[in-house]
């Protein structure tokens, strides 16, 4: 009997897969490719769970592909390397973020800017270079170039750390990108909805100060007492709003600044090296 697309690869999955816009995920059997020469297989021990996740086994952004095995931020231990593979051995612990190719020839992936490589593969519902579709991170074992691989320190705990290959990244990148990481400066988080917690986690350690703006007076209490914020705007509130504004330096519009924040998945967080 001919294989389905889902199991003709050779070495054996098994995962969490949408089949329909339901939103809900059903055990799932499928397959990987077998480690090639510069791959890295991994056991997968943890994953996040990403706001895009939710959107793409819903097809909110009207491109899934069912069945999907969602899931970027993955973690677990090397269990096999191929032969071009120096820098990971079986039982280096690992993680494995949003994209597992690019074309490695472009000018961003020259300048380790895969991201901008205008042929990525991500991790789950992309189109793979070899015909099948990508699966992430829902699964128990995955296959992945080394050079998408990433060495998770031994200090690190790899449940709690896992959330950091993509939400972590999304809010370090600009935080480093415009200096926000020497003790002093002062960094406004706009909203409060995951990405936004990292944020204040991160900007804490760094010794920064943090004031989180947000619609929700009720996440006062968690931004200040829990992840230790320095201070909270009610961006409903035009008249706190409005001292605000007066009292930036370097943004042109306060309301501006928030409307991009809530624009972009509601809970971005938005750095500048401003007085709030
Ligand atoms: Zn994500
Ligand atoms: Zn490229």
């Amino acid at each position: 009997m001919a294989k389905s697309p889902e199991t003709e690869l050779p070495v054996e999955a098994f995962g969490w897969a949408a089949s329909d816009t339901s939103g809900t995920l059903a055990p799932f059997h499928f397959s990987r490719r077998e480690n090639g020469v510069d791959d890295v297989t991994l056991k997968i021990l943890f994953c996040g769970v990403c706001h895009s996740d939710l959107h793409t086994l819903k097809n909110d952004w009207g491109f899934t592909t069912y069945p999907v095995v969602p899931g970027h931020e993955i973690v677990g231990v090397v269990t096999k390397v191929g032969n071009n593979v120096k820098n990971f051995k079986v039982g280096d612990k690992v993680g494995v973020g949003v994209i597992v190719e690019s074309c490695k020839e472009c000018e961003s992936c020259q300048q380790d800017l895969e991201s901008y490589c205008p042929r990525p593969v991500f991790t789950y519902n992309s189109p793979y270079y070899d015909g099948t579709r990508t699966k992430g991170g829902y699964s128990n074992i995955m296959v992945v170039h080394q050079r998408y691989v990433l060495r998770f320190p031994e200090n690190l705990p790899l449940d709690a750390g896992a959330p950091l290959l993509c939400a972590g990244i999304t809010v370090y990148s600009p935080m480093k990108y415009y200096g926000m990481t020497e003790p002093g400066k002062h960094l406004g988080v706009a909203g409060l909805g995951g990405l936004g917690h990292v944020a204040i986690k991160l900007a804490k350690a760094f010794g920064l100060k943090v004031t989180v703006i947000s619609s929700s007076p009720n996440k006062q209490a968690e931004a200040i007492d829990r992840l230790g914020a320095d201070s909270f705007l009610v961006s409903s509130d035009p008249a706190k709003m409005k001292v605000s504004e007066i009292q930036i330096q370097d943004i042109k519009s306060l309301k501006e600044l928030v409307s991009f924040g809530f624009w972009f998945l509601t809970n971005l967080l938005v750095l500048h090296n401003a007085v709030l």
